[in-house]
């Protein structure tokens, strides 16, 4: 209770508005300049558990801490920034930062040889002993989101210009990312081979990182595209710190509703409740030629809905150009949840896949205490002529995300 407590100190003095007088003196000095005109964020209740775990036979990468911190802080204001410029507040996910100013980043050293803990299924192991490090320190652990980073293999095949080997994925609240010699956030930007593989990197971890902490892939509308660049969570992890790379409404009222964001004195038990929502009403329909309108009334629990318009196949790791839409909330008369939502079909022109008109609207649902649920409804638009309305079928919801 104490180490939370001391946790939430931290995290609030890691929050403050940063001049350059205040990021830690022993950073470099393009983190300086990259962090001098950091946005002061709200403290939050909850942070990220970071790790980084190496196999029996490994050391970390030198210097890990100052740059992992460096990448971490740069990255908390990045995520901050995109839920100011949506309109969800100076909020950004919660780190535990230590005296001297870097983050807390837990050593975990493994029972096996590093190549245990491999791509593919590595992620296992990996997270039994995290699991277990943390059953030996519950103090430690500040939230259920844990950011592992492993370093690169060294091998015929990886090395720190070809870094690889390891996981790097998301799995419900934990992600997987890697280290390697030149993760340095002096290369951002740059266009020289370590800049490159920076944004690859850095973009990769920033995206994994989005996964850990909730988000589905998704794309912007085309006119967003258009205005901002790439979504984080479609391609953005090719694109981060090269070229404009932006979040999307959909991703941050997410995130809004998720316990890395949660402010302090938060007392919501997150990811709790295992009942789904319940749906009063819902209808989809075609508005003239060129809109489609969702209305939903739902139970008063849910606090949150987006809408994803896919291609086809509606399977996961297909969903990148799923086009996000952020529902209007509010409130029916008797306490229910509303959503509606206009969806122009011009704004969907980024969807390669489309056949014929075959599509699907998948709604996520976020509860109160952060869950998220979906309901998925293929449609085909050849079947709905203007002003008609859109066969939903009988919702059949699961929990995920
Ligand atoms: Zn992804």
């Amino acid at each position: 209770m104490n180490r939370c407590f001391v946790s939430a100190l931290l995290c609030a003095v890691g929050m403050n508005a940063v001049t350059v007088a205040d990021v830690p003196a022993h950073f470099q000095q393009r983190a300086k300049v990259l962090l001098a005109d950091s946005i002061a964020l709200e403290p939050c209740e909850h942070q990220v558990n970071v790790i980084y775990f190496v196999g029996s036979d490994r050391e970390p990468v030198a210097d890990y801490e100052r740059r992992l911190s460096e990448l971490l802080l740069y990255l908390q204001q990045y995520y901050g920034r995109e839920m100011a410029r949506n309109g969800q507040g100076n909020r950004s996910f919660g780190l535990t930062i230590k005296e001297n100013g870097e983050v807390n980043i837990m050593l975990i050293k493994g029972k096996k040889v590093h190549t245990h803990y491999a791509y593919g299924s590595g992620h296992n192991a990996c997270l039994e002993e995290v699991n277990r490090y943390f059953d030996e320190h519950p103090e430690l652990r500040t939230s259920q989101h844990s950011f592992v980073i492993m370093p690169t293999h060294y091998d015929e095949q990886y090395n720190d210009l070809n870094p690889g080997g390891v996981p790097f994925y998301g799995l419900g609240t934990n992600c997987f990312a890697l280290d390697y010699a030149h993760f340095d956030i002096k290369h951002l930007g740059q266009n020289t081979k370590e800049g490159r593989l920076l944004t690859k990197w850095y973009g990769g971890f920033a995206h994994e990182l989005g996964h850990g902490l909730n988000l589905p892939h998704n794309d912007g509308t085309a006119s967003q595209n258009a205005a901002l660049g790439t979504p984080l969570m479609e391609a953005g992890n090719y694109t981060f710190g090269f070229k404009p790379t932006y979040m999307t409404l959909a991703s941050c009222r997410i995130l809004a509703n998720s316990e890395i964001f949660a402010p302090v004195g938060s007392t919501i038990k997150f990811y709790s409740n295992n009942q789904e929502p319940t749906i009063s009403s819902a209808s989809f329909s075609r508005a003239g030629e060129d809109t489609l309108v969702l209305k939903l009334e739902l139970s008063p629990e849910v606090v949150n809905v987006n809408a994803y318009v896919q291609d086809p196949p509606f399977i996961v790791n297909r969903d990148y150009d799923a086009v996000a839409f952020a529902c209007d909330m509010g409130k029916a008369a008797n306490g229910n949840t509303t959503a509606e939502v206009n969806i122009p079909l011009a704004e969907l022109a980024e969807l390669k896949n489309v056949k014929g008109g075959e599509m699907a609207l998948d709604i996520l649902m976020q509860t109160n205490e952060g869950s998220r649920f979906r309901w998925r409804v293929p449609f085909d638009l050849n079947n709905a002529p203007a002003d008609s309305s859109i066969d939903m079928g009988k919702p059949v919801i699961w929990r995920g995300y």
